[in-house]
């Protein structure tokens, strides 16, 4: 037997009339995440439908969780449009429900074939009333029920518990593509990951200070980037060799400045990136205060060197709802182990904490960084991350 899931998709944005598109781009992702598993994608007025083979039900299921611009999904029963069919595969999902441990519940239907035998009002009773009936202990509770049954006569009749919950948000690319400047750090990941549900598709750059930071720090930037391509159906990671520019800096600039004149010019790379892959902004996981270089008055300077609009969705977040949405998509793990991205060697004892927008500035473009910039662009090297199906 198949599985079946039934998808419920983001109805605020069908009512704002992008339904076309919004339809395409969630039909998208989920082929493209499919593509290693036989399936079938339907779409039906509200609904749609994902099905595949029974030894692929999990793999399913850990991708319809991880999609941005799915609402909620559940594998439903698909029956003749019998009542007796329909009355049957509500007592087996009830049945299932009540094996957990469950049992106040309420029946509910639709109906949107008309020449259905019972309307949705008699049809839910008379649902209840068979379940009521083949599973004993189990009573009817309309305004708290710990279950319900639900029952769609549509084309055919599907039958199904509460749906699971989805991510919600908007399908990935419905916004374009954001440039996530990704650290082996807790934040950056979970920036990009919010982002992603709102609808932008990502490519991810790091910074990479080879030797002064390992190989191991790379490849846990790798293994942090993989972890975002599960949700936004793979992902692009570029890596910039970024030695000589952090040594210049550290030269030649002053040293309480280093830090803040080092991410100016990492906004700088990825800005030309950016305009090279087309990306319409860059991403940072910055905080307000987190760091020294995490001001207002830091994030005006390390700004400066871009025009796009540079999107912090963390920037009003405290630490610890950043720490748990991390555990949540499953990056924390990873993100804790020891690899440093920045070495001390590169961290000043007394960083500036308020940068002059004018007079840093200043010394931060006489620092004339273009050229090393440029050629540091040119040597970047580009991964492309399959999505993978990787459970924690
Ligand atoms: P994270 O946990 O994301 O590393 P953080 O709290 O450690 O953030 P910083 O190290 O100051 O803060 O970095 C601020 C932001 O700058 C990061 O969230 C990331 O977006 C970007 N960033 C910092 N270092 C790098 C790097 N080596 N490569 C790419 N982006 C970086
Ligand atoms: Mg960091």
């Amino acid at each position: 037997m198949d599985a079946l899931y039934l998808v419920k998709i983001g109805e605020i944005l069908l009512k704002l009339g992008n339904r076309k598109e919004f339809e395409e781009r969630l039909r998208g992702q989920l082929n493209k995440k499919l593509a290693g598993i036989p399936h079938s994608v339907n779409i039906m007025p509200g609904r749609y439908y994902v099905c595949v083979p029974e030894d692929r039900a999990e793999d399913a299921e850990f991708i319809l969780s991880r999609t941005p611009g799915v609402n909620g999904y559940i594998r439903a029963r698909k029956t003749e449009k019998t009542l007796e069919a329909v009355f049957e595969a509500a007592v087996q999902v009830a049945k299932e429900r009540v094996a957990s441990g469950l049992t106040r519940f309420k029946a509910e239907s639709r109906r949107s074939d008309k020449s259905f035998p019972l309307g949705s009002f008699e049809l839910s009773a008379e649902l209840g009333a068979r379940v009521l009936e083949a599973c004993p202990g189990t009573r009817v509770d309309l305004h708290k029920p710990e279950f319900t049954i639900n029952a769609e006569i549509r084309e055919r009749a599907y039958v199904f518990p509460d749906p699971k919950p989805g991510l919600r948000g908007l399908p990935v690319g419905s916004g374009g593509k954001g440039l996530l400047l990704l650290s082996g750090g807790i934040d950056s990941p979970v920036a990009g990951y919010q982002m992603a549900r709102r609808g932008l598709a990502l490519d991810a750059v790091y910074f990479h200070a080879y030797p002064y930071t390992s190989k191991e720090a790379h490849e846990k930037v790798m293994a942090l980037a993989r972890i975002l391509g599960s949700y936004t159906g793979g992902i692009t990671l570029w890596t910039v060799p970024f030695t000589d520019a952090q040594l210049r800096i550290k030269k030649e600039a002053r040293e309480d400045l280093t830090t803040v004149f080092m991410r100016t010019a990492m906004m700088r790379v990825a800005h030309l990136l950016a305009q090279k892959i087309g990306a319409n902004c860059l991403i940072t996981g910055e905080s307000l205060g987190q760091v020294a270089s995490q001001t207002a008055e830091n994030m005006r300077l390390t700004e400066s060197t871009t025009d796009l609009p540079v999107l912090r969705p963390l920037v009003g977040i405290d630490k610890e709802d950043t720490i748990l949405l991390a555990k949540e998509i499953g990056s924390y793990e990873t993100s804790i182990l020891p690899y440093e991205d920045c070495c001390v060697l590169f961290s000043p004892k007394h960083p500036m904490l308020r940068a002059d927008h004018e007079r840093e500035g200043a010394s931060y473009r006489a620092l004339d960084l273009e050229g090393l910039l440029a050629e540091a662009l040119s040597k970047t090297e580009r991964l492309d991350i399959p999505f993978a199906i990787s459970r924690p």
